[in-house]
């Protein structure tokens, strides 16, 4: 049988300790090296990168202290592996820091805060053979011939400030309870691995002066659980990177409100939003309920009188009385088990957008109104307003098409370019509008009166009556004195055509009917009414 003696043991232990720690402390490195490459991609890889430099440096301390004999060099390895714990410790509470907060970078003042403690105990520990308040003396542990330092006064106060930072950093991660459960589980993930290595830490410390610095040991365990965390869970871990980032920088304002009405969670555009509605908030608005800050009536109650999955668009009063158009979205948030833990209110501020809405409607309706008045324009006379001739044609059409009894009279002034010669144009165009008047003043509802051309005017006139109405109009037209300026009058007389519908005839076929009675009117002597089809002129009444 092969006999292995006792020290043989220790020693082996001692030496698989050693590669252990060593292998650790590659590890760690190389977590380094990959998180730090990756720290723009998820939240807390800095931080972790900066944690594995320290994990790497005590790691790889440590396994020297296991072999050292020698106390001077112990105090050296002491020494240098002091930094790294202080190291370890600056990066747990960074971590702690950047899961909380992932847009949070430490500051120059950070920086000079967190490095006072450790130049102190450095110098503490550098200058030992005077005070011996940091290293006491050194002690072999009876194992493999290990030494281990005795620690001072100095070094328990640096252990209660290590472990008080450290407790300050768990305490905040845990208190990182998200409704984002993906943040939520990356943190407490990064809880879970500390422990081991704080547990020896503790143990080490309880048997003080006893044993070798067993931490490392946690590290071995702690190393793959990184490795994991950093390599193989980049890609999850940058989605709620991702989710807070749209979070911050989105326009619309989110709101995550709790069953009770208290606010969880607001974005910077939900904060500004809340503070318009309600200017005297100071502070944080997270934890306050929204009835606190809008009042028990406000709409913007999810669960009351916003239903959920509601997509509409509410009128808010904001503090300067102008009413704020708001589109909110409910939408229910679980938890697991399908229990209602909130919602999330999303709002966007669409008063301005209604306000461009509403100012396009009004252009767009006065656009419609100017091309209504610009075709209307296109079937009218400039100079008399009476419909011309193109609507004429297309009215006469439509009224040739009913059923109905009809009547086209053409009517020409008499002489009319005597009025021209002896008055002026402007005088003239006087008589034109005037006479216009007259006629149209004379059609009835559904009947149409046009300026045909130059002094001749249609009038198309429904029922049997037409060469008696025509001629009344004549003889008003007759004895109605015009002013044509300068103090002087003129009357006008006309002569018309009328052709009365008799069968399927044509507009053309009236119109044309109706000029050769006219035309017989003016050979009659002016001043009358002829009828067609066989132009009879009608005796003056
Ligand atoms: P008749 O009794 O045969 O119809 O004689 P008339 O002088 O009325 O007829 P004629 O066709 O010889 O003259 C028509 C005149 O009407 C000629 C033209 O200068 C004038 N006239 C046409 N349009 C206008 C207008 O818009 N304004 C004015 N002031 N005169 C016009
Ligand atoms: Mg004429
Ligand atoms: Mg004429």
């Amino acid at each position: 049988m092969f006999q292995t003696e006792p020290g043989e043991v220790t020693h082996m232990v001692t030496v698989v300790l050693c590669v252990l720690f060593l292998a650790a402390s590659v590890v760690s490195t190389g977590i380094a090296v990959v998180a730090w490459r990756r720290r723009r991609h998820a939240a807390g890889f800095g931080a972790t990168a900066f944690l594995n430099v320290g994990l790497a440096g005590w790691s790889a301390t440590d396994a020297a202290e296991m072999l050292v004999r020698d106390a001077g060099l112990l105090q050296l390895t002491n020494t240098v592996s002091f930094v790294f714990v202080c190291t370890v410790v600056a990066g747990w509470l960074v971590l702690s820091h950047a899961l909380a907060d992932r847009a949070w970078h430490p500051s120059r003042r950070f920086v000079v805060l967190f490095a006072i403690e450790p130049v102190l105990c450095v110098t503490a520990m550098a200058t030992t053979p005077w005070h011996q308040l940091f290293f006491a003396g050194f002690r072999d542990t009876g194992f493999d011939g290990g030494f281990v330092p005795v620690y001072g006064p100095l070094f328990w106060v640096h252990s209660a400030y290590s472990y008080a930072v450290l407790g300050f950093a768990f305490v905040r991660v845990v208190r990182l309870r998200s409704v984002t459960s993906s943040r939520y589980r990356a943190a407490a993930f990064a809880v879970l691995i500390s422990l081991p290595s704080a547990l020896l830490n503790m143990v080490v410390l309880a048997l003080h002066g006893r044993l070798t610095d067993l931490t490392a040991l946690g590290f071995v365990l702690t190393a793959p659980l990184m490795y994991w965390m950093v390599v193989r869970e980049s890609m999850p871990a940058q989605a709620p990177v991702a989710h807070r980032r749209v979070f911050e920088k989105i326009s619309d304002a989110v709101a995550v409100v709790g069953r009770d009405g208290r606010i969880l969670d607001l974005n910077p555009a939900g904060d500004a939003l809340l503070r318009r509605l309600c200017p005297g908030a100071a502070g944080t608005l997270v934890g306050h309920t929204l009835a606190d800050l809008l009042g028990a009536a406000t709409p913007l109650m999810p669960g009351r009188d916003l239903t959920v999955d509601d997509d509409r668009e509410l009128t808010v009063e904001n503090a300067q009385q102008s009413g704020l158009d708001l589109d909110v979205r409910v939408s229910r948030l679980y938890a697991r088990g399908d229990r209602c833990i909130g919602w999330a209110v999303v709002t966007r501020d669409v008063t301005d957008l209604n306000r461009q809405r509403r100012e396009l409607e009004r252009q767009l309706q006065t656009i419609e109104l100017l091309r209504a008045d610009l075709a209307e324009q296109a079937l009218r006379d400039h100079l008399t307003g009476l419909h011309n001739r193109r609507h004429l044609m297309s009215g006469l059409t439509r009224a040739v098409a009913a059923d109905a009894p009809l009547s086209v009279a053409l009517i020409d002034i008499d002489h009319f370019k005597s009025i021209n010669d002896r008055y002026g144009h402007a005088a003239g165009d006087t008589v034109l509008i005037r006479v216009a008047t007259l006629l149209s003043g004379a059609t009835r509802a559904g009947e149409l009166c046009a300026r045909y051309g130059g002094e001749e005017f249609v009038l198309v006139l429904t029922g049997t009556d037409a060469p008696a109405r025509i001629d009344a109009l004549r003889a008003r037209v007759a004895t109605t004195p015009i002013e044509v300026g300068d103090g002087r009058t003129v009357t006008v007389t006309f002569s018309a055509g009328i052709a009365a519908r008799t069968g399927p005839e044509t507009p053309e076929m009236l119109l044309e009917s109706a000029d050769t009675a006219l035309y017989a009117a003016k050979n009659a002597g002016r001043d009358r009414v002829a009828l067609a089809p066989d132009p009879m002129v009608l005796p003056k009444s």
